[in-house]
């Protein structure tokens, strides 16, 4: 490493340097054998999302907006049209007005099912927020099953896969929509692949090929070179604040599908009658495109520190989710941390690499929507937005930390010096 670069580390983040060496040590490891696979899968990528822009005409005209109701918005149009075409399906909707990825499947779930439907979860519990939206958790107010909606749960094999030859039991042909959660949530399993979630997929089409199935896609965009949609998902959802919007994106959230089920969710998203053809942008069309273009190199940026945040803690001692080598799907890095002390001062360390908010130190607290109290660092430009670099965890047995994104490659790095540091000098790991 060149001087300068180590005498930042040291003199202007207060990184001890056997931490800096420990790091460096696990960057060769992980370069070596992953980055150049991480690469080409970026380069498809961007070749996908500039086709996407190019085959839907996109020009600079299309950054402009409307104000009011927000009729004939071009841009607002053209940004849908280019969710489509990438996203391989026939429709989207794509709004600001969407205030995150569970608003974005909560009109998806609500816009669809009616009374009487039956929702099948084959992915095991759904993510904490969205137990709350079906209403199997929380006892909150207006919930799918308040409305009348039919809920069932196929829990995951002790290997945590879907369990392919149960779903015949828990899904018949009166099923309306069966859904899938990509990405681990809060929980202890890697992400699902597009290839396991296709076969699932392929195992509800033969129940009754008029299932719907809907891919709770957060954290999982540009993470292969195909997305569920190419693959039996008649439609999918996911957030703005997350890969998707590149880290440019300020809010807002994206429903992908066929024209009919898009037709059903922006029905519910504004009215009947109205649909799609309402709504502002709010000036936000350009953030979204430019961070559309951006996604791609962005996800792989997070995702080789979350190889090396992987790499450097299963040396350490400590169970990962996913496993250094394993087949990713999500930016998602899972670490077993086992204390709550551990879990605390991991999430201290990345908020104090952060640009913004480095000062402050988050603590464990109740969060809207939430099952136990969750500690949350991010340091972010955006608000929230979990494509910058942070790390968060429910304060609960075994205290798992959740780390994912990062906008560059280095600040990752800096923020897995820093937390790595922070556990070092408070004596709660060894390095080896
Ligand atoms: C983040 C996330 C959501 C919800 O998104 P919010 O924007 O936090 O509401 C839903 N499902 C999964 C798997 C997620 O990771």
């Amino acid at each position: 490493m060149i001087n300068d670069t180590a005498k930042i580390l040291s003199e202007g983040f207060d990184i001890d340097q056997s931490v800096v060496e420990y790091v460096l040590k696990h960057q060769e490891i992980v370069e070596s054998k992953f980055f150049k696979e991480i690469d080409s899968l970026k380069e498809f990528n961007q070749y996908k999302v500039i086709e996407g822009m190019q085959r839907a005409k996109l020009n600079s005209t299309h950054f402009s907006w409307t104000t009011g109701y927000g009729y004939d918005d071009v841009g607002r149009e053209k940004v849908e049209e280019v969710y489509s075409n990438i996203f391989r399906t026939e429709d989207a909707l794509v709004r600001p007005t969407i205030a995150s990825g569970t608003h974005a499947i909560n009109l998806v779930l609500s816009g669809i099912l009616f009374p009487g439907d039956e929702l099948v979860y084959i992915t095991g519990a759904p993510y904490d927020t969205l137990q709350k939206v079906i209403g199997s958790k929380g006892g909150m107010k207006g919930t799918l099953m308040d409305y009348g909606v039919k809920y069932k749960e196929l829990e995951l094999t002790e290997g945590k896969k879907i369990d392919l030859k149960r779903i015949p039991e828990f899904v018949s042909s009166d099923t309306k929509m069966v859904a899938l959660q990509r990405s681990t949530g809060y929980s202890d399993r890697n992400a699902f692949t597009v290839e396991e979630l296709a076969e699932a997929m392929a195992v509800v089409k033969s129940i009754n090929p008029d299932i719907i199935c809907m891919v709770d896609n957060c954290y999982g965009e540009f993470m292969e070179i195909t997305e569920p949609s190419e693959h039996g998902a008649d439609i999918m959802a996911g957030s703005l604040i997350k890969n998707p919007g590149g880290g440019l994106a300020l809010t807002g959230g994206y429903i992908v599908g066929t024209s009919e089920l898009i037709e059903y969710v922006a029905n519910r998203a504004t009215a009947p009658g109205i649909g799609k053809e309402c709504g502002l942008t709010f000036g936000m069309t350009r953030n979204v495109l430019q961070g559309l273009f951006l996604a791609p190199h962005i996800v792989t940026e997070s995702l080789k520190g979350s190889l090396l945040l992987a790499s450097i803690y299963e040396s350490l001692g400590f169970k990962t989710v996913p496993k250094l080598g394993d087949k990713r799907s999500d930016i998602i890095q899972g670490i077993e941390f086992r204390s709550e002390e551990r879990l605390v001062k991991f999430c201290q360390g990345i908020q104090s690499a952060s640009p913004v908010d480095s000062y402050f130190a988050p603590i464990p607290g109740e969060m809207p929507g939430y099952e136990s109290e969750v500690i949350m660092a991010a340091g972010a430009f955006v608000q929230g937005s979990s494509i910058e670099l942070s790390a968060d965890g429910p304060v609960r047995e075994p205290f798992y930390a959740y780390y994912q994104g990062g906008l560059t490659y280095e600040h990752c790095k800096l923020g897995i010096m820093k937390s790595l540091n922070n556990l070092y000098v408070n004596n709660l790991v060894e390095l080896d």
